[in-house]
């Protein structure tokens, strides 16, 4: 019966026996300042968690393979804010087909990268594309940022903010993870949240895919005004989301084998 193994704890036998056909997942984090409420590595917390827990969900039906996080990613445009470790684009591309290259190497043919940052997605698309189309190795690649899933959360009759950056959303999540992680909410600390309530002024839409010169500088580096943390909500946010991405892994891997 299939279960979940972690890429670290196995040897070179028990990975040679597992590659061909178990599933390599990945989490993609990034270690950037988020704001004065929340820690560097919340993006990376949040992938962590939930490839762990959608592993776990599959590991009746599917052969999960959980590899170390990447803590680090594309961020370039955090560096201003400091509290910020980023990767440029070209070479995180290339970690990124690195990695994949070598995860082929060792027998794997399936491998998803669980993504927990906005800035990882195109550079995680391209790495992709390398690896599948231009390098044409025997390798199904997938990169699931989590908030892809929402859709199916919110079908599912949850309600839910825009992810964002360093806002209530994020804040929410890492209250459910680690509240000590999280810089308290109260009257004594409004000032310092006012002085950071500055956030980016766009739209979701515009998030995604345009970039503007100073569209960051311009803000403090926050996508929402920072908010009273709700660790329920977070909490309950993070079953429905590894609820969704374990149905993504069995769609995965019904259309992968
Ligand atoms: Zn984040």
């Amino acid at each position: 019966m299939p279960s979940e193994s972690i890429f670290g704890d196995l040897t070179r036998d028990d990975l040679r026996e597992l590659s061909a056909d178990a599933i390599a997942l990945m989490p993609l984090g990034a270690t950037e300042q988020h704001g004065r409420q929340l820690p560097a590595s919340t993006d990376s917390m949040i992938a962590t968690h939930l490839a762990e827990r959608s592993a776990q969900l599959v590991s009746e039906q599917v052969q999960v393979v959980l590899c170390p996080a990447l803590p680090f990613g594309f961020s370039e445009h955090h560096l201003p804010f400091g509290a910020t470790i980023s990767l440029d684009n070209d070479t995180y591309i290339r970690a990124l087909t690195s990695i994949g290259r070598s995860l082929s190497r060792s027998g794997f043919k399936r491998l998803i990268f669980l993504n927990g940052h906005g800035g990882n997605v195109a550079p995680g698309a391209a790495a992709a594309d390398r690896l599948v189309t231009e390098l044409e190795l025997d390798l199904a690649v997938a990169v699931l940022s989590y908030w892809e899933c929402i859709d199916d959360v919110v079908r599912a009759g949850f309600s839910m903010p825009s992810p964002g950056h360093a806002g209530s959303f994020e804040a929410s999540l890492i209250s459910a993870l680690d509240a000590d992680l999280v810089r308290p909410y109260g009257a004594d600390t409004q000032e310092v949240l006012d002085d950071a309530a500055r956030p980016l002024n766009v739209s979701d839409h515009l998030l995604g895919t345009t970039r503007l010169p100073n569209m960051w500088p311009a803000s403090d580096g926050v996508t929402d005004a920072p908010a009273e943390p709700d660790p329920k909500f977070g909490s309950q946010l993070l079953d429905a989301l590894s609820a969704a991405i374990a149905e993504y892994i069995r769609n995965f891997d019904a259309a992968t084998r």
